[in-house]
């Protein structure tokens, strides 16, 4: 009985250090306190059995972590109770170190007992039972684990021993080819078995060494420790010896420099085999890491919960977890270490997968949207009318949005397309389908002048005969709630276009939303203050968001919660690569918009370094002469916004009063009131500033065709995904168009990756690239990528990816909530997971 009230007070005080977040054992805590219930007896009236009996039908699960808090609290105590109750075998301090093998299912112990308590602080003798040491034992359970370690192991986010089983080696020595001293290759990874003939501390030049002969009946090798001089005191002579490493040759002959070394009666962990290499932290010796693996592995790998079910296993020939570990960390073979990997990584990949699938049905699931439908004649006028023909990529993307709203499931769609490709078309084609069809539409911007432009360009698109004048109407003014009247001949009834953003006047805002809910705005165009909890719809039927990559996940929740289940097209300019899409969108359909509209050259790109400045502004002043403007990007400068806002400013200064002190410039950043901003950008589109200086983060959607020219600087800062979205803001005409990257980056990583930005002008050929140089946190800009650490798996195995999406998608079409008893494990993982990530990402 000890045994197990010492394990519950471990689970509960581990639980309370999880923050009652009911993680503290696998499963939850509900099973595993019913289960005490049933092993344990107790005496009649014990506090324990009654609190657990106290618990509601929902069970621990189900209570706040206030609740769960004083359940936990109260069990301790009563838990201390039971213990004082049984007499004390000895009353002296704690028993002898334990093995972690006191837990049943495991191996033989390695070595030399390796194992302590916990924790020493175990002054009351809890003697007798020994502490069973498990998967959420800390790491310091392990005997060598000083508290410097400890440290280092919780900066390579290990704490507990499950951490130390799945924190797997990034690659392995190939030592297992073991080789006679005479038959050696020079600069291959090798093993030599032989007998010590002499070692001895030693300077080998200036430098301190061990120097050491060893035999075997084919020859003699030198080996040479350099700056381990304590090896000479570890070796002794006729010590039979292995050595792993690769052969130098120095002056002719063959040597060792810097081996592994065991003896040949030690188990093989450093030599003579595959052997791993952790990431590691500095001082941090991998000697140790293998050490502490192989004991975790011994002794914990076969207590690891299975998440893969059987069948998905047998179906693709995945080894089962236990095995996996073991074949992570040390390898039978360069075949096992790869089906290790592939099993983990697909574990990884489904748990996305998973989540995604998921939430996409969820979403179909909420609720029927409505159908939305373009008439013939519509559309025939809206096409008709627009000043431009449409392009063969906008043609398919307007079918296939309509065809999506054309039925009761909601849409989730993404429209990805470079800057000026044309988005904004097939969105006005979509909501009029909307309007036609009796229903409110809106649109939602990430910022307040990118609402603006909207609003002038619906007009645009949807009224015939509009002109930009009429386009630039009340917009930018921000003076009050804009709202036009469109008359539209081919729809035999006007639209009414409202716009709501976040800087309109309590009044006028009360009055804008007044409108939306009574249904007497058709097209509500704005920023996020659209979906703020005041606004209610009359009957909304589609949303578009516009730019911006994360939307989606949360705002549709709160969609949701309005109790719509509006249809919802995505636009993104970002280039997503195929595989970050079918785990970042993974919920949505995705279209992409392929085709620029025609006459609309390339823009010429060229890298320049800082010494070619003076060159890069006479070319700015040259094009300004000729009537064109500029925008000049500012380095990306990533500490906070005040630092970024400084840099900015620090670098108007300097151009206005040095490389362009003749022209006429203009500064927006994160910081200028949106009045001012917009001012600066109604006077730079009017032609009133020939320079627009700005901070990467105003950069999205403005539209200004006589601009051409963009200098970005320090560009090596920015990724090459961003930097292409960046020019698209100058290849707005038939205009040649210029982008000039100014980089003091000398390195030939920052030459090559500005390289392919001269030559390659497709944005997702530049997106690939971007993630295979840089890694998809890197990709999406720092921290809101929305995307989980992966360990094993790479964003950029496209058939895995595939693989992991098709088999989450039959699971969860067999079992929508994954409540299958074989799913368990599955789903605490999976959501775990995602708690964690929507947790960061909030
Ligand atoms: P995006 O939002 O994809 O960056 P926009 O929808 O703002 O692009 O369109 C960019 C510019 O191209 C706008 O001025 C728009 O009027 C124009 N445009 C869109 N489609 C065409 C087309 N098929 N032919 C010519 N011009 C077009
Ligand atoms: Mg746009």
């Amino acid at each position: 009985m000890a045994g197990s009230v010492e394990r519950l007070r471990k689970v509960l005080a581990l639980e309370g250090r999880r923050k009652f977040a009911d993680t503290a054992v696998i499963g939850g805590l509900d099973a595993y306190l019913l289960n005490f219930l049933q092993e344990m007896t107790f005496p009649a009236g014990h506090r324990v059995p009654q609190l657990l009996r106290s618990l509601p039908p929902g069970g621990y699960r189900v209570l706040h972590p206030v609740q769960r808090r004083r359940v936990v609290e109260e069990l301790l105590m009563a838990v201390k109770g039971a213990q004082s109750e049984r007499p004390r075998p000895d009353g002296k301090g704690a028993g002898p170190p334990v093995s972690l093998t006191a837990s049943p299912p495991v191996a033989k112990p390695v070595g030399k007992p390796v194992v302590r308590p916990a924790k020493r602080r175990t002054a009351k003798p809890a003697a007798g039972p020994r502490p069973v040491v498990g998967l959420e034992a800390p790491l310091n359970s392990l005997s060598g684990v000083s508290r410097g370690y400890g440290a280092k192991y919780r900066r390579l986010g290990v704490e507990t021993l499950r951490d130390l089983l799945f924190l797997f080696p990034y690659r392995y020595h190939d030592y297992s080819q073991v080789r006679s001293i005479a038959d050696m290759a020079v600069g291959e990874e090798q093993t030599i078995l032989g007998d010590v003939r002499s070692a001895s501390a030693s300077a080998v030049g200036r430098r301190k060494a061990t120097e050491a002969k060893v035999v075997d009946n084919t020859g003699e090798l030198r080996v040479i420790w350099w700056g381990q001089t304590h090896m000479a005191r570890r070796l002794r002579q006729g010590e039979k010896v292995a050595l792993s490493g690769r052969v130098t040759v120095f002056r002719g002959r063959r040597q060792m420099e810097n081996p592994e070394l065991e003896l040949i009666d030690d188990e093989s962990l450093h030599t003579r085999r595959l052997v791993p290499v952790y990431p590691s932290t500095e001082g941090l010796p991998q000697r140790l890491m293998r050490r502490l693996a192989r004991e975790a592995v011994d002794a914990l790998a076969g207590e690891v919960p299975e998440p893969l079910p059987e069948p998905l296993r047998r179906r693709l020939g995945l080894s089962e977890v236990a095995t996996g570990l073991r074949q992570m960390h040390f390898p039978d073979s360069e075949t096992e270490a790869k089906g290790a990997r592939r099993r983990f990584a697909l574990q990884e990949l489904l748990y996305i997968q998973l989540a995604v699938v998921r939430r996409r049905m969820e979403w179909q699931a909420g609720g029927e949207a409505p159908v939305l439908v373009l008439p013939p004649p519509v559309r025939d006028g809206f096409i008709r009318s627009l000043p431009f023909d449409l392009t063969g990529a906008q043609r398919r993307s307007i079918e296939a949005v309509l065809s999506d709203i054309g039925g009761d499931l909601p849409m989730s769609r993404l429209l990805e397309g470079d800057v000026g490709s044309g988005k904004t078309v097939v969105a006005a084609a979509a909501l009029l389908a909307a309007v036609a069809s009796g229903y409110q539409g809106a649109i939602m911007a990430p910022t307040e002048i990118l609402a603006e432009q909207h609003f002038g360009t619906f007009h645009l698109l949807l009224e015939p005969g509009a002109s930009a004048a009429d386009a630039s109407g009340p917009w930018f003014q921000a003076a009050g709630p804009g709202f036009v009247v469109l008359q539209i001949p081919y729809l035999e009834r006007p639209v009414r276009v409202g716009l709501l953003t976040g800087s309109l006047k309590p009044a006028e805002r009360a009055a804008a939303q007044d409108a939306i809910a009574r249904g007497g705005v058709d097209i509500a165009i704005g920023t996020q203050a659209l979906i703020q909890e005041e606004v209610s719809f009359a009957n909304l039927g589609l949303v578009v968001v516009d730019e911006q990559h994360r939307f989606g996940v949360t705002q549709r929740a709160a969609l949701r919660e309005k109790g719509l289940s509006p249809h919802m097209l995505v636009m993104t300019a970002t280039p997503i690569p195929r595989t970050l899409a079918l785990t970042v969108y993974g919920d949505m359909d995705i279209t992409v918009l392929d085709e620029m509209p025609p006459g609309r050259p390339p823009v010429k790109t060229h890298r320049l370094r800082a010494a070619e400045r003076e060159q890069a502004y006479d070319f700015v002043r040259r094009k300004v002469k000729e009537g064109r403007q500029a925008y000049v990007i500012c380095p990306l400068v990533e500490e906070s916004d005040a630092v970024a806002v400084r840099a900015a400013v620090q670098e108007y200064e300097r151009l206005s009063r040095k490389e362009v002190s003749d022209l006429r410039v203009g500064l927006v950043h994160g910081r200028v009131t949106s009045a001012e901003k917009d001012s600066r950008m109604l006077a730079f589109r009017d032609g009133d500033l020939d320079i627009l200086v700005s901070t990467a983060v105003v950069e999205v959607g403005v539209d200004v065709p006589n601009a051409t020219v963009m200098l970005v600087e320090g560009a090596d800062r920015f990724g090459l995904a961003q930097l292409h979205q960046f020019r698209g803001r100058v290849r707005r005409s038939t205009e040649q168009a210029y982008c000039l990257l100014l980089s003091d980056g000398q390195s030939p990583e920052v030459r090559e990756r500005l390289r392919i930005m001269e030559t390659v002008h497709d944005g997702f050929v530049l997106a690939e690239e971007d993630l295979r140089l840089r890694g998809p946190g890197e990709f999406f800009g720092t921290r809101q990528s929305g995307l989980p650490d992966l360990k094993v798996a790479r964003f950029t195995d496209v058939p895995l990816i595939e693989l992991a999406r098709s088999e989450a998608t039959r699971m969860l079409e067999r079992d929508p909530e994954l409540r299958g008893p074989e799913y368990l494990e599955l789903r605490r993982e999976m959501e775990e997971l995602w708690g964690r990530i929507s947790a960061e990402a909030s």
